[in-house]
């Protein structure tokens, strides 16, 4: 009688041939509207909308999920920068209540959409960078995206 004997392949996290993925150099492919793999190829299709995958590499920017953290993420910024400047002006200035007004809204809307897309693009790259949701091609596929 003659038994198969497979050979037993425990397959764990060394195992696997992992690319190596610099998070700041994704990110910073990613503020530039770049796709954060090859940083070659445009990220987005749209202002807010990305592409579906990298024209030079390929890279499926799909998976990603930015939601709302590039909003949350300029509301913080644009405020940490806006809010400061006008009390430290309002302190030693005292401008005219109107002139504020016609200067920092102005100001706060502009910086806020143009950082909206270069955080959102950062934002993606940070989550290629860490294999979030769909960009880890090593895991299972029974597991649902979430
Ligand atoms: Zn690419």
């Amino acid at each position: 009688m003659e038994t198969m004997n497979a050979a037993t392949t425990v397959w764990t996290r060394d195992a696997v041939q992992i690319e190596k993925r610099d998070v700041w150099a994704a990110m910073r492919r990613g503020f530039r509207c770049r796709c954060p793999r090859c940083g070659e190829g445009k990220l987005f299709r749209a202002f807010l909308k990305t592409a579906s995958n990298c024209s030079k590499c390929g890279l499926d920017f799909t998976p990603h999920r930015a939601d709302d953290l590039p909003a949350y993420l300029v509301i913080v910024i644009v405020g940490h920068i806006v809010v400061p400047a006008v009390l430290w002006i309002e302190t030693n200035y005292s401008p005219a209540v109107w002139l504020q007004l016609a200067t920092y809204l102005p100001l706060t809307f502009v910086s806020s959409l143009a950082l909206l897309q270069p955080v959102k693009g950062a934002v993606v790259g940070l989550q290629w960078a860490l294999r979030m949701h769909g960009f880890d091609e090593n895991a299972p596929s029974d597991i649902p995206p979430v």
